[in-house]
């Protein structure tokens, strides 16, 4: 690993005894598993260690679910599905439990934030603005759809039995039993994005947070409880991906799979959702463009494609990691974007003026900088950054490379850390090719004045999102998903909704 040290290790490092006293007594226990309205050790008796990424030092014990557990849980929520006092529900009631979530997730928002903090290792004040914030936003948004899931009346002209007469309709019923399968970087969004259209809905779910980071969705649990959902509506299994993520995957009573992490396991996914046939949505990796037009509004491009790439410290799916700038800006919007990176301050994340902080685990900080390696080894210069730091908690420099090619790792894969690489280009009508020259296609932003260029522009992208003049701008009315190999289906707005929803055909003969 490259190493350095960029400031004293002690102020790395998060002061815990500054807590609020609701975490320290949550972090103090032994979590466990929530099945069927219980919390319940797991059926091997087995325990995992939660860190903190700013120390590495051991914060919590949670229970280490696997297949037994998975069966259990699946069990819980296949009951409440097809018998229990969910099944039975009126919209307006699950409308109504719904926003009693979301009315406790705001009561408790900062506590959240806090706890968010300390487990993923981001910034308190990104975590209480942006994580639980965006949280809210969907489930209560999410918590408007019960009533709205709307039929249609089918105009059948009969053509087979012309003599007959029919009436017929199409009815949108939940699918059923939901396994959820999330990644660290967001917890608490991503649990969100998968469960409040699932139980808007009328599914049930199995949640599997990831090891990294299982606090908040375990706090989601008591707060769902607390609001008077059924048991077994909601179940957590906390546990590793290959045993419990795997067993839940393939599970032959869960009728939905939806994933969120990388593309690789995410094939793993789809293969195990084959068993059944189960329905899948897989949302993956990406490598994001952002693309600065040569009439763009250069400050405005800078600090918006810094915050693109450094933001959550990289770790997020749709993160502008490569940077595209004509030819004329590229010195300046890239000795800007490295003043950015120079000038953020490392820190943890319970410290508000921090602006880069550890990465999730030590495995990630490893991956980065094998990253940051290979990128030298070929070549790549780094015009800031360029080591992960020797601290015992996880941190690796904001970085920006130049002199990159696409013959390098550093340009072609998901670095998942605070990289960018920048490079010139001379041709916009060329721009789109270079752009769509990657598996993925989650994202891309456009950064320019002339509206013409952008519109002309946006529609060659193949990205599921395209920001202009701003990126990582979500919101719970706007499906989020990729193109290619970053995935199948869509999160938030309507289109989330109905990925939880059977149509079903209903023809009646009505011939007098
Ligand atoms: P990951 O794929 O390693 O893990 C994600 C989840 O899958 C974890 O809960 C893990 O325990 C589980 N898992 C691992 N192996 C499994 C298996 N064999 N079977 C079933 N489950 C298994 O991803 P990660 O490193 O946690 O997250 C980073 C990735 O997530 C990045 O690629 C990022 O782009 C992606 N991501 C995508 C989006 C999106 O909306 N497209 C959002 C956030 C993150």
């Amino acid at each position: 690993m490259n190493t350095a040290v960029a400031a004293p290790i002690a102020s790395l490092a998060n002061d815990l005894s500054k807590i609020s006293a609701a975490n320290k007594a949550f972090l103090a226990r032994t979590h466990r598993l929530l099945i069927d309205g219980e919390w319940v050790p797991a059926a091997s008796g087995k325990t995992f260690d939660v860190k903190d990424p700013s120390s590495d030092a051991v914060i919590s014990r949670v229970a280490e679910g696997d297949a037994a557990d998975i069966d259990r849980a699946v069990a819980a929520a296949r009951h409440a599905f097809d018998e229990g006092e969910w099944s039975k529900l009126k919209p307006v009631d699950r409308e109504r439990l719904l926003h009693r979530l979301a009315d406790l997730i705001e009561k408790h928002a900062d506590e959240l934030a806090e706890l968010e903090s300390i487990d993923n290792g981001k910034s308190v004040v990104m975590a209480r603005y942006v994580d639980v914030k965006h949280s809210l936003e969907v489930w209560r948004y999410m918590a408007g759809w019960p009533t709205k899931i709307e039929g249609k009346v089918l105009p059948v002209s009969g053509a087979l039995m012309p003599d007959q007469q029919y009436a017929a309709f199409s009815m949108l019923e939940p699918i059923g039993v939901v396994g959820a399968i999330v990644a660290w970087n967001f917890p608490l969004v991503l649990a969100t994005w998968k469960c409040a259209p699932a139980l808007a809905a009328g599914c049930t779910v199995v949640l599997k947070p990831a090891e990294e980071t299982p606090l908040t969705a375990l706090r989601l649990g008591e707060l769902i409880q607390e609001a008077g959902f059924p048991k077994g509506v909601l179940n957590i299994v906390t546990g590793m991906g290959p045993t419990a993520g795997a067993a839940l995957s393939r599970h032959p009573q869960v009728d939905k799979v939806t994933f969120t992490g990388s593309t690789e396991v995410g094939r793993l996914i789809v293969q195990a959702a084959a068993g059944n046939l189960k329905k899948v949505t897989v949302e993956l990796g990406g490598k994001s463009p952002a693309i600065v037009l040569p009439d763009a509004d250069v400050d405005a491009a800078i600090a918006g494609t810094a915050g693109a790439i450094f933001f959550n410290q990289g770790q997020v799916c749709s993160a502008g990691s490569r940077l595209y700038v004509a030819r004329q800006l590229f010195d300046r919007v890239v000795a800007g974007v490295a003043d950015a990176a120079q000038s953020m301050k490392l820190g943890p994340g319970l410290d508000a003026s921090a602006q880069i902080n550890p990465l999730v685990s030590n495995i990630q900080r490893e991956r980065v900088a094998r990253y940051l390696k290979e990128g030298a080894a070929a070549g790549a210069r780094a015009a800031a950054g360029g080591r992960a730091l020797a601290s015992p908690g996880y941190y690796v420099e904001p970085t920006v490379f130049v002199d990159v090619n696409e013959s390098m790792s550093v340009v072609r894969e998901e670095i998942f850390g605070p990289v960018v690489v920048a490079q010139p280009y001379d041709d916009v009508a060329e721009i789109a090719r270079v752009a769509n020259s990657t598996m993925y296609g989650l994202a891309a932003s456009i950064w320019g004045r002339d509206v013409g260029k952008i519109f002309r522009l946006a529609p060659k992208l193949k990205a599921g999102t395209v920001w202009v003049n701003c990126h990582n701008m979500l919101d719970s009315t706007m499906p989020f998903g990729g193109y290619k190999q970053s995935g199948w289906g869509r999160e938030m707005g309507g289109e989330a909704v109905r990925g939880y929803l059977e149509s079903k055909s209903l023809c009646l003969n009505i011939t007098g």
